[in-house]
């Protein structure tokens, strides 16, 4: 589902040119449960970007379920967005005025789900993370593996089905990113599609599948038993 040939990211920086992704060729199936891990500076996020359709390839193809993703126009990238990936990321990015509830029901309004459901689909997205409990809190009154968990109700309330996360235990204690990986889990046992992006070793092998990335090139790709 998740294809990529010859992607090149080159930034521009003046005179100067940043290679962040270097010929990267990489096929992920559906339901698969990959960590991609490397050095800081080593082309993840740009990664991760690129497989988000957040940025473009500067060369190369990206192919996502069958269609040409460079091809696309604005609109079609975020509808692809709005339609198959969640995301979460290290900073957690909730909106610090809204309860864990409101923020869930965010990605519902963008896409005019009406309210009576809305509520509906983020208490069950919130229970799915378990925390019915603590729905009317807003992020301050949260601690921050709760945070993590709103965060990953918001990115599964709309059912994507796939789930790209950058660092998402990075800024977590590691009781905290042990709850955070169980729920991943279970997301791929229910079938998600999920890529995770950690430069920590334990992180990683709790995947299926490790792809290890340096200077924007894959250096390396394992299957765990
Ligand atoms: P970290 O583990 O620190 O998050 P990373 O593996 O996610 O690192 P990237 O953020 O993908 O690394 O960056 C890859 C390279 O591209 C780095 O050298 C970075 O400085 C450069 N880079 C990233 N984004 C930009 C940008 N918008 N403009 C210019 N250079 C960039
Ligand atoms: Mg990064």
């Amino acid at each position: 589902m998740i294809e990529l040939n010859g992607v090149f990211k080159i930034y521009k920086m003046g005179e100067t040119e940043v290679y962040a992704l270097n010929g990267v060729s990489l096929k992920i199936d559906a339901h698969e449960f990959v960590a991609i891990i490397g050095p800081s500076g080593s082309g993840k996020s740009t990664l991760m970007n690129i497989i988000g359709c957040l940025d473009t390839p500067t060369s190369g193809k990206y192919i996502l379920d069958g269609k040409e993703v460079s091809c696309l126009s604005d609109n079609q990238l975020a509808e692809i967005r709005n339609n198959k990936i969640g995301f979460v990321f290290q900073q957690f990015n909730l909106i610090p005025q809204l309860t864990a509830l409101e923020n869930v029901e965010l990605p519902l309004i963008y896409k005019g789900v009406p309210s009576s459901q809305r509520h509906k689909l983020a208490k069950e997205a919130l229970e799915k993370v378990g925390l019915s409990d603590r729905i009317h809190h807003r992020p301050r009154q949260l601690s921050g593996g709760q945070q993590q968990r709103v965060a990953i109700a918001r990115a599964l309330v709309t059912n994507p089905p796939i789930i790209l996360a950058d660092e998402p235990t990075g800024n977590l204690d590691s009781k905290s990113g042990a709850e955070i990986m169980q729920i991943f889990k279970q997301l791929h046992s229910h079938g998600n599609t999920i890529v995770l992006i950690t430069h920590d070793n334990h992180i990683a092998s709790q995947a299926k599948r490790i792809v290890k990335i340096q200077d924007g090139k894959i250096v390396g790709d394992s299957k765990i038993a």
